[in-house]
């Protein structure tokens, strides 16, 4: 039997372009590809090895200027051989070349089935008391939820809906690659099976939009700066029926103009007096339900740490309250009139302190000391 015209196998013209040549085989390879017909299908067999055979040849431009020039003279193209069915020699390279493009950017080799959405962050900021003592808020959370207009199918309507021709509906496409068969997702249906023609209108074919929701956050006593709390469920809606993805509510904590956190323990400093501190006193301190009294001993010293028991915060985890710590700082009194001079000048005598306006005795202690 006469072999049949390359040109005429592959349904090109003479003068077709490398593109053209490309674009006939693959539409070829698709339609006789062995996957896609039944086992033992001579015809479609036939077809493809001749249309493989065929686009081997006229898509490398030496070949085809040979072929063009002296027809079927099998021995000058060496790059294709029969070996049974198995097409090993470079049949590889010709798939990679034709499929390329349909390939691109798809790694994933199943078809596209049911994702969970995205989970989502929301940035909260509370006051220091406020994550002491736990609140209940509401915040204004967007995300991404299925288009009501095409129930997720991202069509105008189903007329606009149809079979993947590229794939017929499998959402997949198969190749031989050496001794593997490979199958990869369809690109032209993205691996759903199905195109669509004229999208919908809301979602431009997104199949989600995003919407705006009021979420109530109760914030549990405790919580840290940095704090995630995890509302379940409550992220971005999943693609084609998969699972919501989670919010994740971040707190901030505001800085206290005189609390500081130290575990669950509330730290905070207190100034005193120096008539405070030597003769003792009762303080007020703030705490975080109000204030508190406070005795300060007789003899205080400065940064000495006094403890409220339980006026700390309850552990976030845990049922134990932490403590308040405060700490007395002494401030020296600046700015003395003449009476109040007068009087520790007398109180120093009395003491029987050296009185030195200018430090002078403490360069004589150094001096005695250093020589
Ligand atoms: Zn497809
Ligand atoms: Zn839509």
């Amino acid at each position: 039997m006469a072999k049949q015209d390359y040109y005429e196998i592959l349904g090109v013209h003479r003068n077709a372009t490398e593109t053209e040549v490309k674009k006939a085989y693959r539409k070829l390879a698709l339609q006789y590809h062995p996957d896609k017909n039944p086992a033992g299908d001579k015809e479609s067999e036939e077809k493809f090895k001749e249309a493989t055979e065929a686009y081997e040849v006229l898509r490398d431009p030496e070949k085809r200027a040979q072929y063009d020039q002296f027809g079927h003279t099998r021995e000058r193209f060496d790059g294709f051989r029969e070996t049974g069915f198995g097409f090993e020699t470079n049949f590889g390279n010709i798939f990679e070349d034709i499929f390329t493009d349909f390939f691109r950017g798809t790694s994933n080799r199943r078809r596209a089935r049911p994702q969970k959405g995205a989970d989502l962050r929301y940035h909260l900021e509370i006051s220091f008391e406020e994550s002491a003592i736990g609140i209940e808020t509401r915040i204004r959370a967007p995300r991404m939820e299925m288009c009501d207009r095409c129930n997720g199918s991202g069509a105008k309507d189903r007329a606009s809906e149809s079979v993947c021709l590229s794939c017929g509906g499998s959402g997949y496409v198969r190749f031989q690659q050496g001794f593997f068969n490979i199958s990869k997702p369809c690109s032209t249906c993205k691996g759903e099976g199905k195109v669509i023609k004229d999208l919908c209108p809301v979602c431009n074919g997104i199949r989600r939009i995003r919407k705006e929701r009021t979420l109530t956050v109760k914030i549990p006593p405790g919580v840290e700066n940095g704090t995630r709390l995890k509302l379940s469920g409550e992220g971005d809606s999943g693609t084609m029926g998969g699972p919501p993805g989670d919010l994740f509510v971040v707190i901030s904590v505001r800085e206290h103009p005189l609390f500081k956190r130290e575990g669950n323990n509330i730290l905070c400093e207190i100034p005193i007096s120096f008539t405070q501190s030597a003769l003792g006193t009762e303080i007020e301190v703030p705490t975080l339900n109000g204030k508190a009294k406070m005795k300060i001993p007789a003899g205080t010293q400065t940064n000495q740490v006094f403890r409220l028991k339980g006026k700390g915060i309850q552990d976030l985890h845990g049922f134990q309250v932490g403590d308040e710590l405060i700490r007395v700082i002494i401030e020296t009194p600046t700015r003395l009139n003449a009476r109040q001079r007068e009087l520790l000048e007398e109180f120093a005598r009395i003491s029987g302190e050296e009185i030195n306006p200018l430090g002078k005795s403490f360069f004589e202690k150094v001096r005695s000391i250093f020589g």
